[in-house]
């Protein structure tokens, strides 16, 4: 049985865990997240499955992308700059369960906690590996309308310079993005 709760400074260490390993190393440590989650602008839910935790999908208030583009940012900016909206950190299911409909449970469980949060716009980097195959891509478009959408070859080539290291390609990392903006019905 899948469960959902929302996410609390408790789970940091277990979050960080799943960052190292499914995302990449360097760019959050701990402290980051329980800072902003504290400060009341980091959210999210955890997903436990049979008492094992089995993935998250977290959200930050504001515009954060892991590696600086600023060509981008801008042109987010001028599109929802004037509204409040927030940007999709981590979203990271365990392999083990993958395939059970537990994305998109989390999904519809975020689209609550926005909209209990009074937000409806979300920024997200969507990882696209270096055989342009993405396993999130078709996911928040469900989640809303999209409002805005940029394939970045290439985005991550930068992140050793960030001291970021890439689980599919190591330092040199050759995965791509697409960035989105996604408004969810109110
Ligand atoms: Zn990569």
């Amino acid at each position: 049985m899948v469960e959902f709760y929302e996410f609390t400074a408790s789970d940091v260490p277990q979050f960080v865990s799943f960052y190292e390993k499914y995302l990449n190393s360097g760019v959050h440590v701990g402290e980051d997240i329980a800072a902003l989650f504290d400060a009341g602008e980091y959210f999210g839910i955890k997903a436990v499955c049979d008492g094992e935790c089995a993935g998250f999908l977290t959200l930050m208030e504001g515009l954060s992308l892991t590696i600086p583009h600023p060509e981008v940012e801008r042109e987010i900016l001028a599109l929802i700059g004037s509204s409040r909206f927030v940007t999709v950190d981590a979203f990271m299911i365990s392999p083990k369960f993958r395939e059970k409909g537990i994305g998109h449970a989390l999904c519809e469980r975020v689209n609550a906690q926005l909209l209990s949060r009074g937000v409806d716009m979300f920024v997200v980097e969507i990882w696209v590996y270096p055989d342009h195959s993405s396993p999130a891509l078709c996911i928040y478009e469900k989640m809303g309308q999209c409002l805005y959408k940029k394939e970045l070859p290439g985005f991550y080539s930068a992140s050793s310079k960030y001291g970021i290291l890439c689980p599919v390609c190591g330092s040199e990392c050759r995965c791509g993005a697409c960035m989105e903006v996604i408004r969810i019905p109110s």
